[in-house]
C-alpha cells in the first residue's frame, strides 16, 4: 500500500510504514489508527447512515451499472476526460458504484478510496474482491471527512465522487483543500443535485398532489411519500446557506449552475463547468425513477406522470435549457502554470427591500394563516417547549421563531400537512408548494427561567410577522394560538 500521497495529519510530515506493522508520523511518531486495513482519520461516526446493504439495494449499485454510470460520465465529460485518470483520489466511495468502473475501465493508475464510514469502505472492498479488482492497481482505504489535512499537495491528477458535495458541511473548503491535493493540470469532477430544477419540479409537484388531493383526499402511500420528498426539498431549498442548520440534514446542498462555476474560479481553477446529466423539460422521466425509488403504486404514479407535461408551462419551461437537468457533472480543472487571473463573482443579492413595505405585499398578499399548539413542560436539563401545529402564508415560511424568557430558539416550518390543503386551500388560492408544506412540530429546549412568551414567523425574504400570543405561559398548560 503506498502511502506517498498521504502525510501526518497533525504536522504535515510524510507517514511511513504499512497497515500490517502500523502507520506513524516520520517525525512526530503520531500513529494512525488502523482499522481492518483501513487506514482511519475520522474518529467515530458522524451523522446518519444508511446500512450498506440497504444503500445497495436503494441506489440498485452492480457492475452494469457502474461501468454505465462511468462510461456516462465520460460520455458528459466529452473532449475535458483526459488519455489517463493517474493517480486517483475517490471522495465518499459510497459502497463503490463507481470505485469499480475507475479500476475495471484500466484509466487510473493507483487509487486511494475515502469515505466518512468504515462500513462503508468494507462493503466496497468486499465487492471489489468479489469483482476481483483488488489487486488490479495500488489500492488504499481511508476514512476522510473531506477537510482532514492528510493529503500531501499536489498527490492526486484527478479527484473523483459521485453525489458527495451535496453531503458535505462545507463544500468551498473542500473544494479549496482538493484544489492543493490535485497537480498543476489535475482535474475533479462530481455529479451534484440542481437547485433550480428541484425548486420548479417540487413547485410543479406540490401543484399536482394538490390537484389530487383536492379530487380525493383519501390518504395513500403513494401520495404521501411523494409529498415527503417535496418537503424535504423545499426545507433543504429554503434553508441552503444556513450551514450550522444544513449540518442536521444528510442531503444538505443543492447547487445552482453559475453559482458553483463561479466559486470554483474563484478558488483558483482554471475552468469550472457545470454539465447537465440530462435534458428533462416535462420531467417525466426524473419523477418516474423517484416513483419507482419511492415505490409509488401504479394509479398515483400514472396521475402523476400524466399532468407533469400539462404543468411544465408553470414552473419548468421557465427555466434555460441547461437548467432543465435534475443534477450536473460539475468539471473543475487545475491550470498549468503560474495565471494572472481578475475574477469577479456574480453581483450581490439585492439589498433589503424598504422597510416601509406594507405586510401584505411580504406575505404574498394573502392573509397569514396558523394554528400552533405551545406546551411547556419542567424536565432535570429546564425548560423543554414542545411546537406542534402548522403556519401558512403565501411565500416561503423559514421559521416559527419563538422567545421565551428573553431566550430565542427557532423550528423550520416544513412538514407535509395535506390536511391544511384539504381544508384552508381547496381553491389552491394559496401557492401549493406552501400549503401542502406548513407543519411544524419541534421540541424547544429553554434553561429554566421565566416563561414570557413571543412568536413569530420568520420568511423566506428575512421579513418577521408577529404572531400575537399571550404575554406568558403556564408549566403543563398548552396554549394554542390561531388565526
Ligand atoms: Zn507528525
Amino acid at each position: 500500500m503506498p502511502l506517498g500521497q498521504f502525510q501526518c495529519p497533525e504536522c504535515q510530515a510524510p507517514l511511513i510504514g504499512s497497515p500490517a506493522t502500523g502507520v506513524l508520523c516520520e517525525r512526530c511518531g503520531a500513529r494512525v489508527p488502523i482499522d481492518d486495513g483501513i487506514l482511519d482519520f475520522v474518529h467515530g461516526p458522524i451523522g446518519p447512515v444508511s446500512e450498506p446493504e440497504d444503500y445497495d439495494a436503494l441506489h440498485h449499485i452492480d457492475d452494469v451499472r457502474s461501468v454505465a454510470r462511468y462510461r456516462n460520465l465520460k460520455r458528459l465529460a466529452g473532449e475535458h476526460w483526459p488519455s489517463s485518470l493517474g493517480s486517483v483520489l475517490e471522495v465518499g466511495c459510497g459502497t463503490g458504484l463507481l470505485t469499480r468502473a475507475l479500476i475495471a475501465e484500466g484509466e487510473a493508475t493507483d487509487l486511494v478510496v475515502t469515505d466518512i464510514f468504515r462500513p462503508m469502505l468494507r462493503a466496497t472492498r468486499e465487492h471489489l474482491e468479489h469483482a476481483g479488482l483488488l489487486s488490479a492497481i495500488p489500492l488504499t482505504f481511508a476514512t476522510h471527512g473531506g477537510t482532514e489535512p492528510v493529503f500531501r499537495d499536489g498527490a492526486f491528477a484527478t479527484c473523483v465522487g459521485g453525489s458527495v458535495l451535496h453531503h458535505m458541511p462545507d463544500v468551498r473548503r473542500f473544494l479549496s483543500n482538493m484544489f492543493r491535493w490535485l497537480k498543476p493540470g489535475g482535474r475533479a469532477f462530481f455529479t451534484e443535485p440542481n437547485l433550480r430544477y428541484h425548486r420548479a419540479l417540487g413547485q410543479t409537484l406540490a401543484d399536482i398532489l394538490a390537484l389530487l388531493h383536492n379530487e380525493d383526499p383519501t390518504y395513500s402511500d403513494g401520495k404521501q411519500a411523494l409529498l415527503n420528498l417535496v418537503s424535504q426539498w423545499r426545507r433543504g431549498i429554503l434553508h441552503q446557506g444556513d450551514l450550522a442548520f444544513l449540518t442536521t440534514l444528510e442531503d444538505k446542498h443543492m447547487f445552482a449552475s453559475d453559482a458553483f462555476e463561479a466559486m470554483g474560479q474563484e478558488l483558483g481553477f482554471a475552468k469550472a463547468y457545470a454539465i447537465p446529466t440530462s435534458y428533462q423539460p416535462t420531467g417525466v422521466g426524473f419523477v418516474g425513477a423517484l416513483c419507482s425509488q419511492l415505490n409509488v403504486g401504479e394509479a398515483v404514479r400514472s396521475s402523476v406522470l400524466g399532468l407533469l407535461p400539462a404543468f411544465t408551462d408553470r414552473y419548468l419551461s421557465l427555466l434555460s435549457p441547461r437548467d432543465q437537468t435534475d443534477s450536473f457533472l460539475f468539471w473543475l480543472e487545475k491550470g498549468t502554470g503560474p495565471v494572472m487571473r481578475h475574477f469577479r463573482g456574480p453581483p450581490a443579492p439585492d439589498a433589503e427591500p424598504p422597510a416601509d413595505l406594507p405586510e401584505a405585499f411580504r406575505t404574498g398578499g394573502l392573509p397569514p394563516r396558523w394554528w400552533l399548539e405551545l406546551t411547556a413542560t419542567h424536565t432535570p436539563e429546564g425548560i423543554s417547549l414542545r411546537l406542534n401545529g402548522w403556519c401558512l402564508v403565501n411565500t416561503d415560511v423559514k421559521w416559527i421563531r419563538v422567545t421565551l424568557g428573553g431566550v430565542t430558539r427557532q423550528a423550520p416550518v416544513w412538514l407535509p400537512r395535506p390536511d391544511v390543503q384539504g381544508t384552508i386551500n381547496t381553491e389552491s388560492v394559496y401557492a401549493s408548494w406552501n400549503a401542502l408544506c406548513c407543519g411544524v412540530n419541534e421540541t424547544l429546549s429553554f434553561d429554566d427561567g421565566p416563561l414570557d412568551l413571543t412568536i413569530e414567523a420568520v420568511l423566506a425574504g428575512g421579513f418577521v410577522l408577529p404572531i400575537p400570543a399571550p404575554p406568558g405561559l403556564q408549566l403543563n398548560e398548552p396554549v394554542v394560538v390561531t388565526q
